[in-house]
């Protein structure tokens, strides 16, 4: 799958600008603070209705503009899209594939996915558990339309319970709600529970021998899902996890009700990931850190491949300036067989290695 041209209206510092990139490999350069991370937040935005660092589609919009219009041409499984959003200050966005609008962003994740990698991604290994869900969210909404569902109606079933729990004390008859909104979290969360389970098995196999790669084969990378404590094995299927899910939820009852919160769930799920034997949150060293990110996020890349039939675009912001040569190298190797995208500073020896289109950014307008 590849973006074949990307027109851009008032997105972010790109107040108009049109595009056309390289089957292969893209390099985009300029100076700090020209616009090299807003294009491939643009092409991240256009594959799956989000960015990783906008909190809201207003921030995306140039700071002077009402709207911003974004428009790609992609071409995958052996066919043209042209994939369409609207953003707006003052209502909710739209989208279009083919020119059909469409509800979902799932719609444009069955066009292309995109898997990026920055800096931040660092946050993978050592943040909070959010992080790591984020992570998993993320890879699944983009390749499993079901998975997407399933988690927005946990979401759903997830918010009225927390307010049941909350103001029950005030209004009593809420509580006759409970079971309803408890038995539909049991239902999404067997689903949610089950496709990250299946996930992070193929995750954890791919990112092992990327990390042995990088490492010259000195370290090993585990990656374990950790879901509710008497779910003993999430891979079974979804009508055991979902009978597991309800039991662990009706020992939870009384313990909920008392503390006015949503214990337990996969709301509180992680993955634990260890270099030799030790938790990488806090024993990795940087390098290290770095290392297992980045196997995981071209694990990620692979197991769409593996899915789909086809490689994911691969978005690399400011990764290579971090890395010493031995895991440039590494990453260099890896990156053949799909669509790229790198950005790197003004003076980088980058777009002499990797060759394909170059594009250098300077305030928001890129010339070739
Ligand atoms: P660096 O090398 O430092 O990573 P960069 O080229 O990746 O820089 P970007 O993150 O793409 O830079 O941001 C470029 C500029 O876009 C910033 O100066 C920022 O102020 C500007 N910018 C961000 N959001 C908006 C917006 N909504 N409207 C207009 N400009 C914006
Ligand atoms: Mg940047």
């Amino acid at each position: 799958m590849q973006i074949d041209r990307l027109s851009l209206e008032n997105f972010r510092n790109y107040t108009r600008q049109e595009l056309f990139f390289d089957p292969v490999c893209n390099v985009i350069f300029g100076e700090n603070a020209q616009g090299k991370t807003n294009l491939l937040e643009a092409v991240q935005y256009l594959s799956c209705g989000r960015s990783n660092r906008a909190k809201s589609d207003r921030e995306l919009i140039g700071f002077q503009a009402e709207n911003a219009v974004l428009v790609g041409n992609i071409f995958s499984r052996n066919r043209d899209f042209v994939l369409r959003t609207e953003l707006y200050r003052e209502k909710r966005r739209k989208l279009w594939v083919n020119k059909v609008p469409s509800k979902t962003a799932s719609d444009l994740s069955q066009v292309f996915q995109t898997v990026f990698f920055c800096p931040e991604d660092l946050l993978l290994i050592r943040d909070g558990a959010a992080a790591r869900r984020r992570f998993l969210d993320n890879a699944l909404c983009q390749l499993r339309p079901r998975y997407a569902a399933a988690l927005a109606a946990y979401r759903r079933a997830y918010a009225h319970k927390t307010r049941i729990l909350r103001d029950c004390e005030e209004q009593r008859d809420l509580l006759d709600t409970l079971p309803e909104f408890n038995e539909r979290l049991i239902q999404s969360g067997a689903v949610v529970i089950h496709y990250r389970a299946q996930f992070t098995k193929k995750l954890a196999a791919i990112a092992a021998a990327n990390h042995a790669d990088c490492s010259g084969g000195k370290e090993h990378l585990s990656v374990v899902y950790k879901t509710v404590s008497t779910i003993q094995n999430p891979l079974e299927d979804i009508p055991a996890l979902t009978q597991q899910f309800r039991a662990h939820m009706e020992a939870h009852r009384s313990a909920e009700l008392a503390s006015r919160l949503c214990l337990s769930g996969p709301h509180k799920d992680d993955l634990l990931v260890e270099i030799d034997g030790r938790d990488a949150k806090t024993y990795s060293s940087q390098g290290q850190t770095r290392t297992a990110a980045l196997s995981l996020k071209l694990a990620e890349r692979e197991i769409y491949q593996n899915v789909t039939g086809e490689a994911p675009i691969l978005l690399l912001d400011d990764v290579l300036s971090e890395l010493d040569p031995r895991r440039q190298e590494f990453v260099l190797n890896r990156i053949a067989g799909g669509q790229v995208f790198i950005t790197c500073c003004e003076d980088d020896r980058l777009p002499v290695l990797l060759g394909g289109r170059v594009f250098h950014i300077f305030a928001g307008q890129a010339t070739e």
